[in-house]
């Protein structure tokens, strides 16, 4: 078996586990469970905040309006779908979207940790405050995003939201610009130089103060 086989593999075995998870209250609402999509071996991979109407109802990621930028996003960057793995950091979607609670975020969050040790993405970029929580406690997305830093050995990058996009198209430039400063990172990283700010395992450029909306 090749070491892409066997990383399918190990995803696959995570997927279904969550397929049966009712290890947190929104396995009683879910239609289906949305554990991510994408190549096993991505070296980039999105993670979200959770499952909307939509990918509660097909079991796959960013398959809505959110979905439909991201999509645009990666291609103005010569990317599509098929590079890069998308999660989210819970798989069951929250009653009328709600924002995911701290219980469930902690009970979902092993699958979510599995999922990166297997993929062992060179960059993570997280979509929304509650991904880039996990990578910058305490930071606001409004003064972090486009700031990456390195853990664990990987690039990681907060990111808006689509969603916050699309309900304030202001931030398309933003976003825009962003995802161009992430593949830029990216470039350096593989010419053998250094991403472009926050080396080390600094804390991010702001104070922790309580956590906005996107
Ligand atoms: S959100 Fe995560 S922890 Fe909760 S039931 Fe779904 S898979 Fe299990």
């Amino acid at each position: 078996m090749s070491d892409l086989q066997e990383k399918a593999a190990r995803l696959y075995a995570i997927a279904n586990e969550i397929a049966t998870c009712k290890k947190c209250p929104l396995c009683n609402s879910r239609t289906r469970t949305v554990p991510g999509a994408g190549p096993a071996n991505a070296e980039i991979m999105f993670i979200g905040e959770a499952p909307g109407f939509h990918e509660d109802q097909q079991g796959l990621p960013f398959v809505g309006r959110s979905g439909q930028y991201l999509n645009q996003l990666l291609a103005s960057v010569g990317l599509s779908r098929k590079d890069v793995f998308i999660g989210n950091v819970v798989k069951c979607r929250p009653p009328d979207n709600r924002d995911p609670e701290q219980a469930e975020l902690d009970a979902c969050k092993d699958y979510l940790d599995r999922q990166i040790a297997v993929i062992n993405p060179r960059v993570i970029i997280t979509l929304g405050r509650f991904s880039m929580a996990r990578y910058f406690p305490g930071a606001r997305i409004t003064q972090a995003h486009g700031h990456p830093r390195q853990v664990d050995g990987r690039l990681c990058f907060p990111m808006y939201h689509p969603a916050a996009v699309l309900r304030n198209p202001n931030l398309g430039p933003e976003m825009q610009a962003d995802m161009k400063k992430v593949m830029q990172a990216i470039q350096e990283m593989k010419a053998g130089g250094q991403p472009p700010e926050q080396q080390g395992s600094e804390e991010p450029p702001e104070p922790p103060v309580q956590l906005s909306l996107f």
